[in-house]
């Protein structure tokens, strides 16, 4: 992320914060008000206390007031042991009304505003650079050979020190390290700080030794490498694993939040949104079924105790909907009520998160529940051996992406591929190899592809490539790049490497079809020419 993008998100945040600030002057009069109402005899104003430093509990803390948060929390605990009482002592209003008091004194003697903004913002670029540690030649060479071929930037380092002043000025998304270091005949598990490090920074960390111990294997587990790889190094699958590591980075996904704390929900909103996940704040509830399936959000965050509608009440009101009776609802509340907690759970929210909640802690827990989704989708969308959509999602894409071209008039261009001789494959080296290569090649297809790209297997060996706004002689070159790519890529076989090729055939609406059905035959007329006339090549106009 640029500088820029970041002052940006630091002064919206500021923003938020001096706006919160600016608010606790009301409330606080509010919460005096009705405090000395409360000593004036009038008990069911306890009802409005307990409302208010509720609210305030559970969000004072977000907005970096943690001690002010704790304070309206205390306010909120007397004053439900007062509510709980028929007859209110003296004594006890005392205390309730100096906790107030002191509130008030610590508004006023906040001078500066605490910066609450962590840096906590993503990289909206992917980093494809991956670093190889101590990896020697001849593998070292290979694997740069293999990782250009998928699109990455390799650099070498050949001692952890060299390593260590690299990472001060920029950062890979993976380091492959070598388990023994030949420098210094120690053991990479021995860098401590290194290691320490590199888990900070997020980078994923995968290992590789010459032998297979349990010890070393261990050791990896315990400094959180990712992956264990022995020598002779399986190329094709490592590099698979490390595509799969890289991709789960960067979870993105959509975030309905419900608050009756506008702030609050904006403060959560723009949390999310610098760590890329995209969120809308609904603020009109009678509104809220409407806008959420428009939004068509993986997950909605809901507050329970709101003034009008409750928690409980608008997630069942959600569940009568058949299109939502799958969507993630987790309730973010400053009830710490368990037994509450527990029957707000039984109208069929599915977690339960509770304010005040940290920025990094909100981002991770909404990560966590994202992924979750995902995986869910994945297994009715996607294909299990590859990770591409399925024949039947992949064919409806085709379907929607022709008529989304059709209206907006741009230029859809699709692409199919099929691997070229492939029952040889399977007959020389087996069907586990086989599937070796037709997982590497999806990998590859993935990595290629832009985010508003698609790619499905469409049957054993055939793939498609669906790529909206993408003219025909860009597409013809993406697919020429690939298969150069694919070319090179060597493939482990028991005493031998070989190498692989494909055939492709490729169209797009630059050539007015009628339909998508007629698109796509003709595609699959070019890839029937391109078998016919040599294999190992990308047919565009036949
Ligand atoms: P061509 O160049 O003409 O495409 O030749 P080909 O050998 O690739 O031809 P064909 O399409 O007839 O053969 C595809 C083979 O792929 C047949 C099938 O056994 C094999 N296959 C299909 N799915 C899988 C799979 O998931 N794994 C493996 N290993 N093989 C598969
Ligand atoms: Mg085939
Ligand atoms: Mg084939």
């Amino acid at each position: 992320m640029t500088n820029a993008k970041k002052n940006n998100y630091a002064e919206r945040f500021k923003a938020l914060q001096t706006q919160f600030f600016d608010g606790l002057d009301e409330k606080v009069t509010a919460l005096n008000w009705l405090g000395i109402q409360v000593v004036n005899g009038e008990a069911a104003k306890l009802v409005d206390i307990i409302a208010l430093s509720h609210q305030l509990a559970g969000s004072c803390g977000t907005f970096g007031f943690e001690d002010l948060g704790k304070q309206a929390r205390q306010i909120e605990q007397y004053a439900l042991t007062l509510q709980a009482k028929n007859n209110v002592e003296d004594k006890q209003l005392s205390k309730l009304t100096q906790c107030i008091d002191k509130f008030n004194k610590n508004i006023k003697q906040q001078k500066s505003i605490p910066c609450a903004f962590d840096d906590i913002t993503a990289d909206s670029e992917v980093n494809r650079s991956i670093w190889l540690l101590a990896i020697s030649e001849p593998l070292s060479k290979e694997l740069a050979l293999q990782l250009s071929a998928f699109g990455y930037e390799v650099v070498f380092f050949s001692n952890i020190e060299q390593c260590m002043q690299q990472l001060l000025h920029s950062q890979p998304s993976l380091i492959f390290a070598s388990v023994q270091l030949d420098a210094d005949k120690k053991s990479i598990f021995s860098h401590t700080d290194f290691l320490a490090y590199i888990r900070d920074k997020s980078i994923a960390f995968m290992v590789y030794s010459n032998k297979d111990e349990f010890d070393l294997r261990v050791a990896a587990v315990r400094h959180n490498a990712q992956a264990f790889y022995v020598s002779p190094l399986d190329t094709p699958t490592m590099i698979g694993r490390m595509s799969d590591l890289m991709n789960c980075e960067s979870i993105t996904g959509r975030v309905c939040i419900i608050d009756d704390d506008i702030l609050l929900a904006q403060r959560y909103a723009l949390t999310l949104e610098s760590a890329g996940i995209e969120s809308l704040v609904i603020t009109n509830v009678e509104n809220m079924v409407k806008q959420i399936l428009q939004f068509n959000p993986d997950l909605v965050l809901l507050d329970l105790n709101m003034p009008n509608f409750s928690g409980p009440e608008l997630t069942g009101v959600i569940r009568q909907y058949d299109a939502l009776k799958s969507l993630s609802i987790v309730y973010l509340s400053a009830e710490l009520n368990e037994d509450k907690q527990l029957s707000a759970m039984a109208f069929g929210a599915d977690d339960f998160l509770n304010k005040p909640i940290g920025d990094r802690q909100l981002i991770e827990s909404v990560k966590i529940r994202l992924n979750r989704s995902r995986e869910l989708r994945n297994l009715i969308e996607k294909d299990a051996m590859t990770g591409l959509l399925t024949h039947s999602t992949i064919q409806e894409s085709v379907e929607q992406e022709f008529e989304r071209a059709k209206r907006s008039n741009t230029t859809l261009s699709i692409v199919m591929i099929d691997i070229d001789h492939f029952k040889r494959v399977n007959d020389r080296y087996g069907h586990g190899l086989g599937d070796v290569v037709i997982t590497t090649l999806a990998n590859m297809l993935k990595q290629r592809i832009r985010r508003s790209d698609k790619a499905g297997r469409y049957g054993g060996e055939e793939f498609i490539l669906v790529l909206p706004e993408c003219s025909k002689k860009y597409a013809i070159s993406l697919t020429q790049t690939i298969l150069d790519n694919f070319n090179k890529l060597l493939f482990n076989a028991e005493n031998e490497k070989f190498n692989c090729s494909f055939s492709a055939g490729v169209t797009s609406t630059e050539e007015q079809f009628e339909s998508a059905e007629e698109m796509f035959n003709s595609a699959d007329k070019r890839l029937y020419y391109a078998k016919s006339n040599g294999r190992n090549k990308v047919v565009s106009d036949y």
